[in-house]
């Protein structure tokens, strides 16, 4: 017997319609680059988001064509969220730090038929234009300034449309938005998100044993629109009222801080890198911020030490874990502390939050060990693997990659982990060979090829090493050819050409030869055991 309920689609259109109708007074508040604050409201991102659409669909985008954009956290990014998934377009957000050959080769295989830019990112798409293939570019003019003359700007884009548009019918497992991450080996992947996947997701991430949002929340999310799905904050956001306060280009800890005691911010998101730097300005100026509120920090991307969690809660910012990626929306658990666990000593407390959280409902988790699914005792590890309404199926056009899901259509995450008999996941290790640099991805492999192709160098094995700042940075091991000799600097230059400077290793260290498993590859465990109490200072 079925149900006797209608069917409806889950999209994104309810959305924004609904922000339009019962939050058109909440106000988003965007950081502009002279470090002005300008202020709109749900009303204004309703009308201008809606316009965009009609724009769009003027221009004569399709059903499921790609939109990129290459944009800051700011109020126009946020239209761009809403604006192409309701007419039935497809978000696509571009990362800005990614070198211009890795830029070029997403945007072509995401076949991005338009692109939004911020004039202060301009730079940044001249560096790829010649490999890339939007028919239409639109400026915004972020920073107040004039557009050159021969591009198109975005605000005439949208004054040229009129107030006529109708929401197409959409399917719910159309595609809404999409995202590529190079947390794995080879070419950056896409992950295609659809509109039911992003409504399901948006409805769990605001209960309140996973991030909590409500119309009464103050969110300041300081994890980039261009990652992971923007965490599927602007949805969350604009689904409930959320007043937002986006800090544009500046995200550095007295730029979020000024933000959070000025604008009385409830919620805050950001990787790890960004709280350390927030503690320490905030041991550094003590009593310089008055913040009133206690300030809720959903914090994930990299391992949230128990040091961080400590140091934060003595300033009234108390940090939840997230584990997640952008194949899972990115939520995928949170580190509530469960009522049954609420006699635990502090201490103990502690240890729980430390560990990255349970499964959020309806994402369902396994640890694959070398003797098949590990018990749930917090000792035996293995590969996590997971799955739900909001975990990709596939990635976008890789079919080369399809060995990534299980047979029985679960996702490989490529992280070792323990899941304990509470149901908390513990993230031990990582079995894909790549680093994590204060939330940006750099390839150990990609590193290791490029060195050896320098004709001083024999071999080269790169490993991620912890640091004080950016929780791990490349360290390059490198044997040299009998009676050559090559210096850093040489290495580093040699890189330059290929990475973007800030996946150039820090430190290069020269060895006689390097550890190899029993098939003859690089034993990385061994040197990562080897270096890591590596001095960055020194
Ligand atoms: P991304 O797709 O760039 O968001 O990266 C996802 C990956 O980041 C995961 O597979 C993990 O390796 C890592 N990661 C994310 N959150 C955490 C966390 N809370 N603790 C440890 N590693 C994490």
């Amino acid at each position: 017997m079925r149900g006797t309920m209608m069917d409806f689609p889950l999209t994104i259109q309810p959305i924004l319609e609904r922000a339009g109708k019962l939050f058109p007074a909440v106000e988003i508040v965007s950081r502009q680059p002279d470090r002005s604050l300008k202020s709109t409201t749900y009303g204004e991102i309703y009308l201008r988001s809606r316009r965009l659409a009609r724009a769009l669909e003027l221009a004569g985008m399709a059903r499921g064509d790609r939109v990129a954009t290459l944009m800051w956290n700011h109020s126009a990014h946020l239209e761009a969220y809403l604006g192409v998934p309701v007419s039935g377009g497809v978000l696509h957000s571009l990362n800005l730090r990614l070198h211009p050959d890795e830029l070029a080769y997403i945007a072509n295989h995401a076949r991005d038929r338009y692109l939004i830019v911020d004039d202060v990112l301009l730079p940044v798409y001249e560096s790829f234009r010649a490999n890339a293939n939007f028919e239409r570019v639109f400026v915004v003019p972020f920073s107040g300034g004039k557009i050159p003359r021969a591009h198109e700007n975005y605000e005439d884009f949208l004054s040229a449309a009129d107030d006529e548009f109708v929401y197409p019918l959409l399917e719910e497992n159309e595609a809404a938005a999409m995202c590529f991450t190079s947390g794995t080996t080879g070419k950056a992947k896409g992950v295609v998100y659809s509109h039911r996947a992003l409504v399901l997701h948006s409805l769990t991430q605001s209960l309140t044993d996973c991030f909590g949002i409500s119309h009464n929340d103050v969110l300041l999310p300081a994890s980039s629109m261009f990652h992971a799905n923007g965490w599927g904050l602007p949805f969350t956001a604009t689904m409930v009222g959320a007043k937002l306060v986006l800090p544009g280009p500046h995200v550095d800890a007295e730029s979020l801080l000024d933000l959070i005691e000025g604008e009385k911010v409830t919620l805050a998101c950001a990787v790890p890198t960004v709280w350390f730097g927030v503690l320490a300005a905030l041991e550094k100026y003590p009593g310089r911020w008055k913040i009133a509120n206690p300030v809720r920090i959903i914090c994930g991307g990299s391992a949230v030490p128990e040091s961080l969690l400590r140091g934060l809660d003595r300033f009234g910012f108390h940090i939840t874990h997230l584990w997640g990626m952008t194949e899972t929306a990115p939520l995928a658990t949170t580190g509530l502390i469960k009522s049954t666990l609420a006699h635990c000593t502090e201490d103990d407390k502690y240890k729980i939050r430390a560990k990255q959280g349970v499964p959020a409902p309806f994402v369902e988790l396994r640890v694959m060990g070398a003797q098949g699914e590990a018990p749930w005792d917090g000792a035996t590890s293995g590969e996590l693997e997971v799955r739900g309404p909001w975990i990709a199926a596939t990635y976008f056009e890789a079919p080369e990659t399809a060995d990534r899901w299980t047979a029985d259509g679960w996702f490989r995450t490529g992280d070792v982990a323990t899941i304990d008999n509470e149901g908390y996941v513990k993230i031990l290790d990582r079995s894909k060979d790549l680093i994590k640099s204060g939330g940006e991805w750099i390839s150990s492999v990609d590193l290791e090829n490029a060195l050896m192709c320098h004709p001083g160098v024999r071999e080269a094995a790169v490993i991620g090493v912890a640091h004080p700042k950016w929780q791990e940075r490349p360290l390059a091991v490198i044997v040299a050819k009998e009676g050559v000799s090559v210096q850093p600097e040489e290495l580093r230059e040699f890189l330059a050409t290929k990475f973007a400077k800030w996946q150039l290793p820090d430190a290069f260290v020269f060895a006689t030869e390097i550890p190899r498993t029993s098939v003859g590859k690089f034993l990385k465990t061994k040197l990562r055991e080897q270096y890591a109490n590596w001095n960055w200072g020194r």
